[in-house]
């Protein structure tokens, strides 16, 4: 170990702090690259978190096949793990191995930490201050310091008073602490208190575990290194660590495609079975391909775990109390453990139900509960971290204009990509927030991030380049991202250390990246391929800034889009009329099951030339509702009363009004006029005969989308000449308005976001004549738009519709028409009727409801005069 030996070179490239998994590689790359560093670390040798959290019973929970660097095949061959969750020793031992191999700890300062930063605009460095006294310059700052390194205080009143001894599972003492015969209390029921309990419980004379909150456990089946993934790596490391990078968690498991809604019970308990014989937490992650957002299917993995812990746990009410009840599966860190639940069958073992019999204060003998008083003589507190910020903000580190990142992340963590935050240049966060990290294997996270911030430094180098920094637009485009993936989750529901729950005062943000490391990996890649898109670059003689948002997309579409273009489906234009009809309703067949409502009943109207199909959804709450009158999308084409069925409950549902679809002649059979005909007749028809329906005519809306939303606005438009009927309001989904298809939007998103000019080109072909598309019943666009019932016009922002939509919702505006735009941000033209499957849209949908609400209120106002 070198410590103190030498004085700290003033002037470095970087400094990395931190010493454990990150810092170590790090300091590995920076040397490799010829790159003066040092690190300086708070422990008195390598292992960051393995250094720290030496309490018995501390093991890793990824396997050790997966859990290892995988840089150098080197030290693949020349370390060998000897069980499948390795014990903290044994980990430790492997760091230090590496540190010995690659010679690290000559340039790493022991039992130093950084007591601040600052960075100095005058001559692009960070000025350095250590708690030993150095005082250094580097150009760089590399924030190696984990994301589990601040141990939370314990927030229990009396915790100084106590005379026993006192442990922290995040501090262990280096000596073996003997439990024989001790009264021992654990008080914290995460992955350190579960493991922790089943060692203690071997020793002590008696063992009380204080628990909050239980936690989701499964049997990690501890052993010998899984057979199968031990020869999958030797018969192709390569691949093996290839399919690791590209996997969703950083471990390659089998991902499935069944739904936790839709399986059998035999197939759901079959696949459950499966994860808890594997005992990997990625297994029993999996076990559904919808766990994480249908509340539904994770509360079938939930109470399987539930049934397990209570066929284990003998004591019925203890097998009660330990059952997870209050948040989803997985939201809170699940745990891998070997025979937690069994202790509490031994008789010297207790459970105390906080949720019961709450803390009421550490005295000097024990510990008080609102019931009892407990006599101990060592009290363990595993009580958890300040988890992903804390390490960051809790050193005074100041960028630009003297901003400390405690005062920029007072609301929440802002990144780009978890890696580096504008206003600090030459900044870089090891697995920071807002990347996979703590979500995923952090071996192959960390490698990542550092082969990111080592081949960033290079190219500068390389470039002439001295500074480097995060835009504004990029940064708030990632946190975004980071947000809309988490939104779609069942996470936000979780008081978890993810969400930041755990720290009284700490803002509650999702902190990590949820979109898959895969999917992290594709988006860093690609900043750098965009050169260095959203960063801005500096050096004497070069500038370089190509600003800009890695990731628009809502990430359920955009996983649908590639979906999509895996099935290779055939374009919608190249197909016969029959054949797109056939493959239009086979699309819509296989989404997940749709909402209840009330009531579905379906029935036929008069139309001008034969009966028109038609299907009611009436609202499960008391009637009688405001009416809406419903027009499919499809280009006048295709479509019917299945395809846009979802979406009518959903409107049903949401907006509580009675949504009447109406079924209208389809082109090239029955083109323009015929559709537009069909659907004036049923907005007639409906009003006249609201009332046996159960509703209430005189608050008749029209609503529709794509093609659909053209015959609304046309609708409206011809209602308003002939002075009836009466229309209270119009809802506009991504509407038709103009023939024109000239627009930006029909070259921007012209292919591969569902609608592509090209079909919209085909619908036009088999709809009208070109002589009849300046007609305003067909162009609502060109039409007087003066008097229309106020409108709600939604566009998709990747919709080669978009433009015309807007323009829509401007001229509306203009003619002095009440109009309310929603902009569906990072959805597609169909984002909006794939409900249950497109989740992010749900938030979109309950705008359009609320503004629903808003012109149809349930008591209805006095019809307007018919001449409006
Ligand atoms: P944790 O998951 O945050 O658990 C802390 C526990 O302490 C919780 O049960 C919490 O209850 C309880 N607690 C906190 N303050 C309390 C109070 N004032 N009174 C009563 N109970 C209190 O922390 P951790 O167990 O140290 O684990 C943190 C993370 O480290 C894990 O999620 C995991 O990512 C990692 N880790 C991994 C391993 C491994 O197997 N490789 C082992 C240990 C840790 P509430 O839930 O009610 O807040």
């Amino acid at each position: 170990m070198t410590g103190r030996d030498s004085p700290l070179q003033d002037d470095l490239h970087a400094v990395v702090v931190g010493a454990g998994f990150s810092g170590l590689y790090m300091l590995l790359r920076l040397r490799q690259l010829s790159l003066p560093a040092v690190a300086l670390e708070e422990a008195a040798d390598v292992g960051g978190t393995w250094y720290w959290n030496r309490y018995p019973g501390a093991r890793c929970d990824i396997p050790t096949t997966d859990y290892t660097y995988s840089f150098d095949p080197e030290i693949e061959e020349a370390w060998s793990w000897s069980e499948k969750y390795a014990t903290q020793p044994e980990i430790l031992a492997y760091l230090g191995f590496v540190a010995d191999r690659y010679d690290l700890r000559r340039d790493i300062r022991f039992s130093t930490c950084l007591v601040s930063a600052a960075w100095d605009d005058t001559d692009a460095r960070w000025q350095v201050r250590t708690d030993r006294g150095d005082e250094l310059r580097c150009h760089h700052l590399v924030m190696a310091s984990g994301c589990l390194s601040l141990p939370k205080t314990p927030d229990i009143e009396g915790t100084g008073r106590f005379r026993g001894r006192v442990h922290f599972t995040s501090r262990w003492p280096h000596e073996e602490v003997d439990f024989a015969g001790r009264r021992v209390a654990v008080v914290g029921t995460g992955s350190s208190g579960i493991q922790v309990v089943p060692p203690i419980a071997e020793q002590a004379s008696q063992l009380v575990v204080f628990q909050r909150t239980p936690n989701f456990s499964v049997p990690a089946h501890n052993g010998p290194p899984p057979e199968k993934r031990v020869q999958a790596l030797h018969a192709d490391r390569q691949a093996y660590r290839h399919a690791a990078r590209w996997s969703r968690g950083g471990i390659s498991y089998e991902m499935t495609d069944v739904s936790g809604v839709t399986a059998t019970e035999d197939v759901r308990r079959q696949r459950f079975e499966q994860a808890i014989e594997a005992g990997e937490l990625f297994s029993i992650l999996g076990v559904f391909n919808d766990q994480v957002f249908n509340a539904v299917s994770n509360e079938h993995v939930s109470e399987m775990i539930r049934e397990r812990i209570r066929r284990i746990v003998r004591d019925p009410e203890t097998a009660e109390a330990l059952c997870p009840k209050d948040y989803p599966f997985g939201t809170k860190r699940p745990c891998l453990d070997t025979d937690y639940f069994e202790t509490f069958n031994l008789p010297h073992v207790r459970l105390i139900d906080l949720r019961k019999q709450p803390i009421v204060s550490v005295t000097e003998e024990g510990i008080d509960t609102t019931d009892e008083s407990f006599v101990f003589d060592d009290i363990v507190y595993a009580t958890g971290f300040d988890a992903m910020t804390g390490p960051l903000v809790n050193v005074d580190i100041t960028g630009r204009h003297g901003i400390t990142l405690k005062q920029k992340w007072a609301h929440g963590p802002s990144t780009y990509l978890g890696l580096a935050t504008s206003g600090f240049p030459n900044f870089f966060t090891i697995t920071g927030p807002g990347s996979p990290s703590v979500l995923s294997n952090m071996a192959v996270s960390i490698e990542q991030h550092v082969e990111w911030v080592a081949d960033c430094l290079d190219f500068m180098r390389r470039k002439g380049f001295d500074t480097l920094e995060p835009t504004d637009t990029a940064e708030a485009g990632w946190n975004q991202h980071v947000l809309d993936c988490a939104s779609i989750t069942l996470h936000p529901q979780a008081d978890s250390w993810y969400m930041g729950a755990n720290v009284p005062g700490k803002p509650r943000v999702f902190l990590p990246y949820i979109g898959g490391v895969d999917a992290y990996r594709t988006a860093c890649q690609e900043v750098v391929e965009k050169g260095y898109l959203g960063f801005q670059l500096s050096g004497p003689s070069a500038q370089q800034c190509n600003d800009g948002v890695v990731r628009r997309l809502q990430p359920d579409v955009s996983i649908l889009l590639q979906m999509v273009e895996a099935l290779g489906v055939p374009p919608i234009e190249s197909l016969s009329v029959d054949d797109a009809r056939a493959l239009w309703r086979a699309s819509a067949a296989m989404r997940p099951p749709p909402p209840e409502v009330g009531e579905v009943a379906d029935g036929t109207l008069p139309g001008p030339a034969g009966d028109l199909a038609y299907r009611l959804y009436r609202p499960a709450t008391a009637g009688p509702h405001p009416l809406m009158v419903y027009f499919h999308g499809g280009g006048w084409v295709l479509g019917d009363l299945d395809t846009d069925d979802a979406l009518c409950r959903d409107l049903a549902r949401r907006a509580d009004v009675l949504v009447v679809s109406v079924g209208y002649r389809h082109a090239p059979e029955a083109r323009f006029p015929a559709p537009v005909e069909d659907a004036l007749a049923a907005v007639r028809w409906i009003s006249a005969n609201g009332v046996a329906l159960g509703g209430m005519p005189e608050t008749l809306a029209v609503a529709g989308w794509s093609a659909g939303a053209n015959l609304a606005a046309v609708v409206c438009q011809i209602a308003r000449d002939d002075g009836a009927p009466h229309i209270a309001g119009q809802l506009l989904l991504h509407p038709v308005t103009d023939s024109d298809l000239s627009r930006p939007s029909y070259r921007e998103f012209a292919d591969g976001y569902m609608l592509t000019t090209a079909m919209m080109d085909w619908f036009w072909e088999h709809y009208a004549d070109p002589s009849r598309r300046a007609d305003p019943r067909v162009a609502p666009l060109r039409g007087r738009l003066q008097g229309l019932p106020p409108a709600v016009v939604v566009t998709g922002e990747f919709d080669p519709l978009r433009d015309e939509g807007l323009a829509y919702a401007q001229a509306l505006a203009a003619a002095g028409v009440p109009v309310e735009h929603i902009c569906a941000r990072g959805h597609v033209h169909t984002s909006i009727t794939m409900v249950d499957v497109v989740l992010s849209g749900a938030p979109v949908r309950a705008q359009i409801a609320e503004r629903i609400r808003h012109f149809m209120p349930a008591t209805a106002p006095a019809p307007a005069p018919a001449a409006l």
